[in-house]
C-alpha cells in the first residue's frame, strides 16, 4: 500500500497506524478523521535530522500549520522541538493556546493587517516573514510603539515555476506574494527594511509551491537566493544570517508516485548550496524549511459511509458518500488525486471503476473519479488515503454539514481530539 502505516486484517479490515478503521468507525460514526500520531513524529525527526547532519545545528525545519492547525499538532511539534509556520492571527491563536514557544514561530502572510501584526507581537511571535513594504512599515510603527525590536525575514520570488499546478505554484515573479528579484524589488525591500529603526533584518525568505517531487526546482531557487544573499553583501554590506527555503516537497497520493526519500532530497539541497556558497564567497545562513503536507498528508486518513450506487449505464458508477467537499474541497478545487480503498472489504476484487462523489447539491462535488472498488453496498466503508494535509485545514460547513471528528492514534489506542461538530454548532454564531 501507498504508506507503510496502512496494512489488512485477518478480517480484511483495512488496519491504519496498528488499529482496525472498521471498529473505529463503528465508535465514532463516519465521516471521521483520523491521524496516526508516530507518522507525523516521524516525519519531524527525519526533517530534523536530515537538517541538523546537512546544515549544522543552527538549521531548523518550520512545521507549515495551514496544513492542519489544531492544538493537538502543536503539542507534537513542541515535542519535537521543530519550529513552526504560522498564517493568520487564527494560527497564532491556536499555537499560542496550545503552549506552543511562540518565539519559535514565523509569521507569513501577504496581507497582514494592523491588527494582525499588533496580536502577533502581543503572542511573542519571534518572526514575521514581511511580504512588501507596507507590512514593513506597519511592522516598524508596532514596534516602535512597543520599544521592541522585531526579527523579519524578508519574502522574496526567486521566479521558479516548478511545473506544478498553477494555484499551488507560488515562486514565479508574477505572484501575489514577495518581491521579485528579477525586478529590483527585492534589493530595494532590503535596502528599506536595513534603515528601520525597530527592525531586526535575519535574511530572507522563499517558498516556490507544493506537492513537487523533484529536487531541481529546490537546488534552482537555493542557488537563486543564494546570488541575492551575495548580491545584498556585495551592494549594501549586509549579510544575511538567515535563509529559509519555504515548503513544498511532495507526498505519495497514488501507487504510481514516487516515494519520496526527504533526507536525500535535503543532502542533495545542501550539497548544491555548499558549492553555490564556496564559489560565490560567503558563509552558509541557518537554514530553515517549511514541511506541511509532508508531515501530515500520509498521516491521516478519512472515513465515510457509502450511501447509494447508481449506474448510469454506457457512462459511470457513482458512488455516494456521507462526506465531500465540505470535509475535502480538493478535488473539486484542483483535481487533486486520491487513493480510495473500500476499508470494510480490503481483500475483494476491485471489479467496479466508481466515481466517488459527495453528498452536497454540487455536480462538482467529487472525491475522486476512476477509483476501482469492490462492487459498492450501502453500509460499505470508504477509507481515503493520505488525507491529513489541507482537509480538515480546508473544511467548510457547506450544505450545513457539520465538521467529522477527528482521532488521534498513538500507541494502539485512539484519542478524540476534535469532537463532531453538532447541528447546535451550525447556529452558535447567529443571533
Ligand atoms: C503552504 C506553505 C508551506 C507549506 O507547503 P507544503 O507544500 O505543505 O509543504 C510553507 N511555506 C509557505 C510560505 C507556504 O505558503
Amino acid at each position: 500500500m501507498i504508506c507503510n502505516n496502512l496494512s489488512i486484517n485477518e478480517k480484511g479490515h483495512l488496519v491504519f497506524a496498528g488499529m482496525d478503521t472498521m471498529e473505529l468507525a463503528q465508535k465514532y460514526g463516519t465521516p471521521l478523521y483520523l491521524l496516526d500520531e508516530a507518522k507525523i513524529r516521524e516525519k519531524c525527526r527525519i526533517y530534523k535530522r536530515a537538517m541538523a547532519r546537512e546544515f549544522g545545528a543552527s538549521a531548523l525545519p518550520l512545521y507549515a500549520g495551514k496544513a492542519l492547525c489544531i492544538k493537538d499538532i502543536y503539542r507534537i511539534m513542541r515535542e519535537e522541538e521543530m519550529g513552526i509556520d504560522v498564517v493568520s492571527s487564527g494560527e497564532v491563536f491556536t499555537a499560542h493556546a496550545a503552549g506552543f514557544p511562540m518565539g519559535n514561530a514565523y509569521f507569513h502572510g501577504n496581507n497582514k493587517t494592523d491588527r494582525d501584526v499588533a496580536y502577533a507581537m502581543e503572542c511573542g511571535v519571534g518572526y514575521f516573514v514581511c511580504d512588501n513594504e507596507e507590512e514593513l512599515f506597519a511592522i516598524e510603527r508596532e514596534a516602535n510603539a512597543r520599544g521592541i525590536t522585531q526579527k523579519i525575514l524578508l519574502r522574496l520570488t526567486p521566479g521558479i515555476d516548478p511545473h506544478t499546478h498553477k494555484a499551488i505554484s507560488t515562486g514565479r515573479v508574477d505572484s501575489k506574494f514577495g518581491a521579485a528579484i528579477e525586478t529590483g524589488q527585492a534589493m530595494a525591500l532590503t535596502r528599506v527594511a536595513l534603515s528601520q529603526a525597530h527592525i531586526d533584518l535575519r535574511g530572507f525568505h522563499c517558498h516556490i509551491g507544493s506537492q513537487i517531487f523533484e529536487t531541481e526546482p529546490f537546488t534552482d531557487a537555493a542557488d537563486i537566493m543564494l546570488r541575492f544573499v551575495a548580491s545584498a553583501k556585495a551592494e549594501l554590506g549586509y549579510t544575511a544570517r538567515e535563509l529559509n527555503l519555504g515548503g513544498g516537497m511532495g507526498v505519495r497520493y497514488l501507487e504510481e508516485h514516487p516515494t519520496i526519500d526527504y533526507a536525500e532530497n535535503i543532502a542533495i539541497i545542501a550539497q548544491k548550496m555548499r558549492e553555490a556558497c564556496a564559489s560565490l564567497g560567503i558563509d552558509m545562513p541557518a537554514i530553515r524549511m517549511e514541511p506541511g503536507r509532508s508531515i501530515v498528508a500520509d498521516a491521516g486518513l478519512t472515513l465515510y459511509t457509502v450511501g447509494t450506487l447508481k449506474t448510469i449505464p454506457g457512462f459511470r458508477h457513482y458512488v455516494s458518500i456521507d462526506g465531500g467537499m465540505p470535509d475535502n474541497p480538493r478535488y473539486a478545487l484542483y483535481q487533486s488525486p486520491y487513493s480510495v480503498v473500500a476499508a470494510s472489504r480490503m481483500n475483494d476484487k476491485r471489479d467496479t471503476v466508481c466515481t466517488v462523489a459527495g453528498r452536497c447539491c454540487e455536480s462538482g462535488d467529487l472525491i475522486q473519479e476512476g477509483v476501482p472498488l469492490p462492487k459498492p453496498c450501502r453500509g460499505d466503508i470508504l477509507a481515503v488515503l493520505t488525507t491529513g494535509a489541507y482537509n480538515y485545514a480546508m473544511a467548510s460547513n457547506y450544505n450545513r454539514l457539520p465538521r467529522p471528528a477527528m482521532l488521534m492514534l498513538a500507541d494502539g489506542r485512539e484519542r478524540l481530539i476534535l469532537r463532531r461538530e453538532t447541528f447546535e454548532d451550525l447556529i452558535r454564531n447567529e443571533l
